[in-house]
């Protein structure tokens, strides 16, 4: 089994901020609202993510770090209609078997908590009692120290910890009520405060975005029966620094999509003369089973039943609000 993990831990497991962006997702799927992201040596030497959620009870720990197991869905219909962020039940195998992992957990209802850690080949799983509030810990330390292939790809301490950066952002886009703090080599360097009135969100826009993108920015909300686009688009050339930043969700999940980057600048170009290509945050709400997540190891593709419908809505979407400010 550890091969196996070990393999699938190429797909889910590229590097340092891979290993935030599935920890974080698991935290934020168990309800947390307050994360904290600590790194040490770029994540090489150190990933900590310790946060507030419903935890894992004692007798789910060893289970947690098996291959497939997950608490997310049972049956295939399930998979049909994913809310959550995880659902294969495979990262924590993964990370584990290319790492030392410590996992720490307190479910509100245990007056104690437990902590687990895999060691060895056949993932034997050692249990002890241990002090934690409620909620859940996940230590990672030394990745890649059994694989030094893998090791050796690693980019300089401040390249992989602005990779995790760039993860930290763009989650905490599109999670406003949920708190991030960040920290590398022992020093706070980002914290994104639970932002919940309009005002606040804004300011984290803002944060992550850069106020010009928020001064220049144009809000789109578009509705066609079950499908809603939302968020803001700005000529990144206006942006100083010259930011094209493009960032999509679909159902709440960080994507890179060629749908919607076409759609978009599709629709840019025919309505703003000029060179520059669109910034842009925005978010598509759509019936889950209308969308496969599961396309990718590390789920960050999607693939719409109907592609087309999709692209012409966001298209509709962004032509319509470039029309109206222009008017
Ligand atoms: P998946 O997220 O696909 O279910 P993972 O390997 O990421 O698979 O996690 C395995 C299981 O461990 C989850 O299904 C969940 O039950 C539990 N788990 C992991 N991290 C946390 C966390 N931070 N808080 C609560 N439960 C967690
Ligand atoms: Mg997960």
């Amino acid at each position: 089994p550890q091969l196996t993990n070990q393999i699938a831990a190429g797909e889910v497991v590229e590097r340092p901020a891979s290993v935030v962006k599935e920890l974080v997702e698991n935290s934020l799927d168990a309800g947390a609202d307050e994360i904290h992201i600590e790194i040490e040596n770029g994540g090489a030497g150190l990933i900590r993510i310790r946060d507030n959620g419903f935890g894992i009870a004692k007798a789910e720990l060893g289970l947690a770090l098996s291959r497939h197991a997950t608490s997310k869905i049972s049956t295939l219909e399930d998979l049909e209609a994913i809310l959550s962020l995880g659902f294969r039940g495979e990262a924590l195998a993964s990370i584990s078997s290319v790492s030392r992992l410590t996992l720490t957990s307190r479910p509100p209802q245990q007056a104690e908590a437990w902590q687990v850690f895999a060691q060895g080949r056949e993932m034997e799983t050692t249990i002890q009692p241990a002090a934690h509030p409620v909620g859940t810990t996940v230590n990672v330390a030394n990745l890649f120290f059994n694989t030094p292939a893998r090791r050796k790809f690693l980019r300089t301490e401040k390249t992989e910890f602005n990779h995790i950066d760039e993860v930290i952002r763009r989650i905490a886009l599109v999670k406003p009520q949920t708190a991030f703090i960040l920290s590398h080599n022992g020093k706070v360097v980002r914290h994104y405060r639970k932002a919940v009135d309009p005002q606040q969100k804004i300011k984290r826009l803002a944060a992550i975005c850069g106020q010009d993108f928020v001064n220049h920015a144009l809000q789109i909300d578009w509705r066609h029966n079950d499908l809603h686009l939302y968020g803001w688009v700005a000529d990144s050339g206006l942006l100083r620094p010259q930011n094209d930043l493009n960032y999509s969700y679909v159902n709440g999940r960080m994507m890179r999509d060629k749908t919607i980057n076409h759609a978009v600048r599709l629709a840019y170009g025919e309505h703003i003369p000029s060179e520059s290509y669109p910034a842009f945050v925005l978010f598509i709400d759509l019936d889950p089973s209308q969308v496969d997540v599961n396309v990718h190891p590390a789920k960050h593709e999607v693939r719409f039943h109907q592609n087309r419908l999709v692209h012409d809505f966001i298209h509709q979407g962004i032509s319509h609000a470039l029309e109206s400010a222009t008017e």
